[in-house]
This record gives C-alpha cells, sequence and structure tokens, in this order.
C-alpha cells in the first residue's frame, strides 16, 4: 500500500501479479501476513490502526491465487492466536475496516471482500468480480466458472445496496452492468 517495508510496487501492479499467477495455475503462499507484527499494533501499524490476525490471514487469502498464509511462529501462544482463524466468524473475518485507510489509487476497485453482502438478489458479489477481472486477463478457468454459477451479474435489480455498503467506494451497480455485457450473461 505504499507504505511500509513489505509493499513494494504499486496496489496496481501487485494485483496484476496475483491474477497472473491465478491464470498460469501457479498458487501464491502469503509471507509475513502480518507484516513482521507491524500490522497488529495501532503503533507500528503504517495505517496508524491495527488489524487482527484472523483480518489479515483472510485478506490475503482472499486475493487471487493465493493457497495459504505462512506467518513466523514464536511458540505455542502464537500458533494457538493463529489457529483462533480455523473458527473465526464472518464477523470476525471482515476486514472492510482497511476501506477507511487505504490509498486514493485503491478506491473503486472491488478487493472481493464481500462487506457489501447479503445481496437481496442472491449474487456474490466478491466472487462475480474475481472471476471478472481473472477473465479479462485470460483466464479461461474463471470463465467457465463464472458461466456456471445460479447467479450472475443479469440477476443484479440495480437496488444499490452494494454501493451503499463498499467501503471501498466501488461503483457495484455499474460493474455488475460491464460485466454481464462481457460475460452476456
Ligand atoms: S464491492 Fe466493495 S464491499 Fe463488495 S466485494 Fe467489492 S470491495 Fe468488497
Ligand atoms: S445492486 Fe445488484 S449486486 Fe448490488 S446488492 Fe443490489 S442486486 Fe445485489
Amino acid at each position: 500500500m505504499h507504505r511500509g517495508e513489505y509493499a513494494n510496487g504499486t496496489n496496481n501492479e501487485r494485483m496484476d501479479l496475483y491474477r497472473r499467477c491465478e491464470k498460469e495455475g501457479v498458487g501464491i503462499s502469503v509471507m509475513k501476513p502480518f507484516s513482521g507484527g507491524q500490522l497488529l499494533e495501532d503503533r507500528t501499524s503504517p495505517f496508524g490502526k491495527k488489524l487482527t490476525r484472523i483480518q489479515c490471514i483472510q485478506y490475503a487469502l482472499d486475493k487471487p491465487g493465493v493457497l495459504t498464509v505462512l506467518p513466523g511462529i514464536r511458540g505455542k501462544e502464537d500458533l494457538l492466536e493463529i489457529l483462533k482463524y480455523v473458527t473465526a466468524s464472518e464477523e470476525e473475518k471482515d476486514y472492510s475496516i482497511i476501506g477507511n485507510f487505504t490509498p486514493i489509487d485503491a478506491k473503486g476497485k472491488c478487493v472481493y471482500c464481500n462487506h457489501c453482502m447479503p445481496c437481496p438478489a442472491g449474487l456474490d458479489i466478491g466472487l462475480i468480480n474475481k472471476y471478472y477481472d481473472l477473465a479479462r486477463l485470460g483466464d479461461n478457468l474463471a470463465k467457465d466458472h463464472y458461466m456456471n454459477l445460479e447467479k450472475t451479474a443479469k440477476d443484479c435489480i440495480t437496488c444499490g445496496h452494494c454501493n451503499m455498503r463498499c467501503p471501498f467506494k466501488v461503483n457495484q451497480v455499474d460493474r455488475m452492468k460491464e460485466i454481464k455485457e462481457y460475460f452476456g450473461k
């Protein structure tokens, strides 16, 4: 996010890399999902606000191509903390708070977090957006997955609920129209 020591390159460059890996069938293991522990305290977080381990893990796992995370573990206590992810609730995994401290260039871009859910028309908004972004890069598998979805962008009733809920200010109503046009459904 242009800050700290670990996040080199722009947000867009990194997203392109994740999508390319997914397209080419390269699985990503995320090292340092807590940015060396920096993200876990207000004092050290490059955003000035801490996140929980569960939020950091979910954020990493939601990125295209990511299969696993490998946090550093100092002992049993750390391990038990990390394993709480396995039984965490959807609320605990929700990292949409980062929408409040996301740099300008990440605004308006879907990060597939699904904070805008539930959709009254039953669309899986994050997944639809992920398949769309991947398909546009030539990922035929993502296209196939999209074509097999029970609910697609054509089912959007343009209610605007997702636009109101999205912390990243994505205009999802317009995006659904664009996605429908692209896939023809
Ligand atoms: S539209 Fe916004 S809230 Fe919904 S999945 Fe995308 S980034 Fe998350
Ligand atoms: S605008 Fe479309 S995608 Fe968004 S919540 Fe309403 S029906 Fe679902």
